[in-house]
């Protein structure tokens, strides 16, 4: 008794019984010249119920917020697994080369991961339909030489990633009469590295995509684009090269096609890049505006909510301006709902069953608020206690600690907010994620998420006290720390 594939198709095992020479010359018919037949990608996929995906941990990509994963890679690859019924396994790697060898060893049914279709990728990799269009651009520091075309790169540093699509353009462009062109290939896998590095003076010029920019620019105000290396490209998912993957790629198609056809990956695009990671632009006069106009409805029940949870009502004020602008019917197209924007989840943890109920909402926030707080360690007092608390409900529990161990390993103190905002950012760097837990999360919202609220608390708190209806002082410096100035945040 012996086990072998009918049909060629290793998933659709039969138990048959056989001669020693049935099996000889099933194994000769199953592996004829052009290879051994190969098991049907599609069908492997739905009978292990998961789609295994190979990306990289970056914010254009793949990463971890307070919900859990996300990145327009992640949400795209799971809405196929919706569609085939499967559940997705998304597996980061840390070099762009590591995506291919996970391609080569058949050990992902594709990688989406920011991949550019190039030509040299294309003679060996099966790829999908484009589902986004960039450009690859020439970025450097303002005030420095700025180079206008290919031929201005002569004799300078230029950085780009190991393995990306603009090491084979500059190699192209070597070859076709540029020939004094010279790069450093930086073996990382978020160009984030490359535009530290340029930052702080290690090279004049770094090759990013445009999407890729556009997300971190803010981190580095003095860097911008000199010029487009190309006109757009097209990002593709890779898939193995070896695999019997014909069904699968049909599969993935109609799925990219359709969703562009309804419009579906337009709005995902705009979810995931049509903003600058929702660092709110701070508008004193909006605010003041929205304290007379929105709050007065909800000011009683934000202030029983506050009683109940023993917190400062202007404190609960704030932190519902900063997640709805007091509308308790807000949504955002990534899931959150309601006055206090509650995930799914924890909505459910906090025993609220409609998020669109202001009370409901407010007290799910409180509870969720006052339990980070609890799980906080003790020895961090307040207000730092509050504002720590503030950025975790914002992150998650998992990022914040990661930003106090980096603030450790700095010599800041992890008890202090004033040390710890100020390492939040780093977690968007991948030399600082990268040695952390929990990895990539967009630490600079999540300490602009906390200096905003303290800005609108403290505006609450003024405002109530009869004879003070003044307004305070709105300048930035006056509330944002001196790390974050510099990190033109009105400019966002
Ligand atoms: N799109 C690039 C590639 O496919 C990776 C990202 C980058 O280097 O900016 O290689």
């Amino acid at each position: 008794m012996v086990i072998v594939p009918v049909s060629g198709r290793l998933d659709s095992i039969r138990i048959v019984a056989m001669t020693p020479r049935i099996i000889i010359v099933t194994l000769v018919l199953l592996c004829l010249p052009g290879g051994c037949a190969k098991e049907d990608a599609l069908d492997s996929i739905l009978s292990r119920g998961e789609l295994l995906v190979v990306s990289r941990n970056s914010p254009t990509t793949y990463y971890l917020d307070k919900s859990g994963p996300t990145g327009f890679e992640y949400a795209l690859a799971g809405l196929l697994a919706e569609d085939l019924g499967v559940q997705l396994n998304m597996q980061p790697v840390f070099s762009l080369t590591g995506i291919f060898e996970k391609l080569q060893r058949e050990e992902a049914d594709f990688a989406a991961a920011g991949l550019t279709l190039t030509r040299q990728r294309e003679s060996t990799y099966p790829h999908s339909v484009a589902y986004y269009q960039l450009k690859p651009q020439v970025v450097y520091v303002a005030g420095m030489f700025r180079p206008h075309s290919v031929a201005d790169l002569a004799g300078m540093t230029i950085l780009v990633l190991t393995g990306s699509s603009h090491a084979e353009s500059l190699r192209a462009l070597q070859q076709s009469g540029f020939s004094d062109l010279q790069w450093q290939e930086i073996p990382e896998v978020d160009s984030m590295e490359l535009l530290e590095r340029v930052n702080e003076g290690y090279a004049d010029l770094a090759i990013i995509d445009s999407n890729e920019f556009t997300v971190q620019q803010s981190l580095y105000p003095r860097l911008k684009v000199a010029f487009d290396l190309a006109t757009e490209q097209d990002m593709v998912w890779y898939l193995p090269p070896t695999t019997d993957n014909i069904r699968l790629l049909g599969r993935i198609d109609n799925f990219i096609r359709a969703m562009v056809e309804d419009g579906s990956l337009g709005r995902l695009r705009e979810e995931y890049f049509g903003h600058t990671y929702g660092v709110s632009r701070i508008n004193s006069h909006t605010f003041i505006r929205n304290m007379k106009k929105s709050l007065p409805p909800y000011r009683a029940l934000i202030r029983q909510v506050a009683k109940e949870y023993q917190l400062d009502w202007h404190l609960l004020a704030a932190i519902a301006y900063q997640e709805s602008h007091w509308h308790p019917q807000a949504a955002s197209p990534t899931g959150v709902r309601g006055m206090m924007m509650l995930t799914l989840p924890t909505a459910e943890e906090m025993g609220v069953d409609n998020r669109l109920d202001a009370g409901q909402s407010l007290r799910g926030g409180a509870r969720y608020l006052k339990n980070i707080k609890r799980r906080l360690p003790h020895d961090i007092y307040e207000p730092d206690r509050t504002w720590l608390a503030l950025a975790a409900y914002n992150i998650g529990m998992g990022h914040l600690e990661d930003a106090r161990v980096i603030t450790d390993r700095q010599g800041g103190d992890p008890h202090l907010w004033r040390d710890v905002m100020q390492r939040l950012p780093l977690l968007q760097k991948s030399k600082y994620f990268q040695s952390v837990r929990y990895g990539y999360a967009r630490g600079l919202e999540a300490a602009t998420y906390v200096q905003n609220i303290r800005h609108y608390y403290s505006i609450l708190q003024w405002q109530d006290i009869p004879d003070n209806k003044v307004q305070p002082p709105l300048r930035t410096e006056d509330y944002l720390p001196a790390a974050l100035h510099n990190l033109d945040l009105l400019a966002l």
